[in-house]
């Protein structure tokens, strides 16, 4: 039998055949998300690509509570790609609320541009297109073309990754930055029909938001522990290299995201004095500040005011 690697670096070029059997897999993990797939409005047929792509966009890094009502403010909104489109890139970024990271906001605020001017106001189905469109990375193209549109593509997002580095792989996390092995081992576990495919993506990441969690996995529920290699080998601690935290308190992004707070509940541009009073250090408040122009969220004027950018 092969050896299950105990650290990521160990990680093997992995095909099905290094764990549990990909097939093997498919079945159990496709029933339990037919009882315990989540109800969720990206998932419904009304939400239709453009649904399903705000979605992966909040989704990325913002668990799904926190996602909900702002998904359904923006969609009622912004209906279609052109009507985001046809208003200025800030009124997104006060739309993202706190969401976090609200380079997203304009990403998709940039996407929804290209999508009104190259395709007709119509979320491409094809992947390369999905791809071209500016702010669209590999995962969330897979996402939206898998997900919107019942394509077969490994679609790798953190749960899905920790679901893969446990049942296969036998290890407790991936590693810090997605692979090309953890690329191959997605790949070879899809399943040959695109529709199942498109399923299982949506299954395997439901499993991992659910059941296969960060810290308080539920192996007792899991419909595949029989099969999990990182359970079968006693659940052996991580020992690959330090995960990376999750600080916010005291960092540059907090002060960011409260600057950004005072701009987004603006009508007006903002006095540089109404920006000061929000972060007693002058010298991480102008990098913050700064580092907000640079990233095209925040406008300076002129007389030392800022205000969301108008286009
Ligand atoms: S048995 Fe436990 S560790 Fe393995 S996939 Fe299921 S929940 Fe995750």
């Amino acid at each position: 039998m092969t050896a299950i690697p105990s650290t990521p670096e160990t990680w093997p070029e992995a095909t099905p055949t290094t764990g549990p059997d990909a097939v093997g897999l498919h079945a159990p993990v496709l029933a339990w998300f037919e009882q315990n797939a989540r109800d969720l409005p990206w998932r419904r047929p009304e939400a239709g690509a453009w649904g399903v792509m705000v979605s992966e966009f909040m989704l990325q890094q913002t668990p799904v509570g926190r996602v909900l009502p702002v998904y359904e403010q923006w969609l009622a909104r912004w209906p279609r790609p052109a009507d985001l489109a046809a208003d200025a890139p800030g009124e997104a970024v006060r739309a993202w609320g706190r969401l976090g990271y609200p380079r997203r906001a304009l990403r998709l605020h940039g996407a929804a541009v290209a999508i009104t001017e190259r395709h007709g106001g119509d979320v491409p189905s094809d992947h390369a297109q999905l791809l071209a469109l500016p702010g669209i990375g590999e995962y969330t193209a897979a996402a939206v073309a898998s997900f919107a549109y019942g394509q077969r593509h490994a679609v790798l997002d953190t749960n899905v990754r920790r679901v893969f580095a446990r049942s296969v792989t036998g290890v407790q996390y991936p590693p810090n930055a997605t692979t090309a092995a953890e690329r191959k081992l997605a790949r070879a576990l899809l399943p040959d029909d695109e529709r199942t495919a498109a399923r299982w993506a949506a299954a395997s990441m439901e499993l991992g938001a659910l059941v296969c969690t960060a810290r308080n996995e539920d192996c007792a529920r899991c419909p595949i522990a029989r099969q999990c290699a990182w359970w079968l080998a006693g659940k052996p601690a991580h020992d690959g290299p330090a995960r990376r935290g999750q600080t916010y308190a005291g960092t540059d992004r907090q002060v960011r995201g409260r600057l950004l707070a005072v701009l987004r509940d603006a009508v007006t541009p903002v006095e540089q004095a109404a920006l000061d009073a929000v972060w007693h250090d002058p010298v991480q408040r102008a990098r913050a500040l700064d580092g907000l122009v640079a990233d095209g969220l925040v406008e300076p004027l002129d007389g030392g005011r800022y205000r969301l950018p108008a286009g």
